[in-house]
């Protein structure tokens, strides 16, 4: 809407701006348009959120169609959790999306308040959660530490041992939440205190001690343990793109495992794609000079257009 009205509609060669603001035009799917914002406004929407999205989506056609199963049979209960959990993942990726786009600041009310009525499907998860206790207890005894889950809110992430700065934290209750707890030391030397988020938050935006300002390049710096580039490895030096946040160059590398600077998602290992030699965080489909990877089409792709 920013760059043109236009680009709302299914067909904006046909476009008709009376139509248009009567309400009474064919508008873009979903799909469309998280094309269009990429080719056009150079805006990304991950492909993990596009997926939450469209399941979202399909839910919302099934309830247009009166044949959703959600709310009755057998499976009732379960079926209402998934959903539940599936709403829960959606606003958790459409909030960080929000959060990056400076166009929303001036919604941050709407925001809390979605947020806050966000809380009644979390009722569905609460049977879960208490069958999740046992499992919980059993981390804790073992001396881990068990948090809240930035997707559905519930105490229900286990906290792994720590590598470096970075311990995988997985929430066992909904499917939504597989990512990073890691700590910093906030950047004033006069505070030092330590700062932890996951990486589903993201840093805050401020010291929560002393106010001093956090930001991710800082964040970044501090992660990084790589050699970075000299003139000694510039030949074989790669550089790594992030397919969960199509983060291009973001991913760094902290002891000896990688972490992606941008949505910190970290993975032991990353792969290099046998078409265009770039690195690729979690690794390369088989064949990749063939199928290419998340940012290059591969050999496939050159063929197509001949
Ligand atoms: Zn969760
Ligand atoms: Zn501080
Ligand atoms: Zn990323
Ligand atoms: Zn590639």
């Amino acid at each position: 809407m920013r760059e043109h009205w236009s680009l709302l509609l299914d067909k904006p060669d046909q476009a008709d701006k009376a139509a248009f603001f009567k309400g009474d035009a064919k508008t873009v799917t979903p799909e469309q348009t998280i094309e269009r914002l990429r080719r056009i406004a150079s805006v990304v929407v991950p492909p993990a959120s596009r997926e939450v999205f469209g399941n979202i989506a399909k839910h919302r056609n099934k309830m247009v169609h009166f044949v959703h199963a959600g709310e009755a049979g057998a499976n009732g209960q379960e079926e209402l959790e998934k959903v539940a959990e599936e709403q829960c993942a959606g606003w958790l990726a459409l909030r960080t999306l929000l959060s990056e786009w400076p166009e929303f600041a001036s919604y941050q009310r709407d925001i809390r308040q979605v947020s806050t009525k966000m809380e009644r499907y979390r009722a569905y998860l609460r049977k879960a959660f208490e069958a999740k206790q046992p499992e919980l207890q059993a981390h804790r005894r073992a001396g881990g530490r068990v948090i809240a889950c930035p997707s559905c809110f519930f105490e229900s992430v286990k906290v792994e041992k720590p590598h470096g700065s970075i311990a995988d934290a997985s929430c066992i209750l909904c499917r939504f939440f597989h990512g990073s707890e890691i700590e910093v030391a906030c950047p004033d030397p006069g505070c030092a205190e330590r700062i932890i988020f996951t990486s589903g938050d993201g840093p805050p935006g401020a010291c929560p001690t002393c106010s001093a300002q956090i930001s991710k390049d800082y964040v970044s710096e501090t992660l990084d343990t790589g050699e970075g580039v000299h003139k000694d490895n510039y030949f074989d030096h790669v550089s790594i793109n992030c397919p969960s946040c199509s983060g291009y160059h973001t991913v760094i590398e902290h002891h000896n495992r990688y972490v992606c600077s941008e949505c910190y998602d970290t993975s032991d290992t990353y792969g290099v794609c046998g078409y265009c030699s770039e690195g690729q965080l979690g690794g390369v489909p088989e064949h990749s000079s063939w199928v290419g990877c998340e940012f290059c089409e591969g050999n496939a792709g050159r063929h197509a257009d001949d």
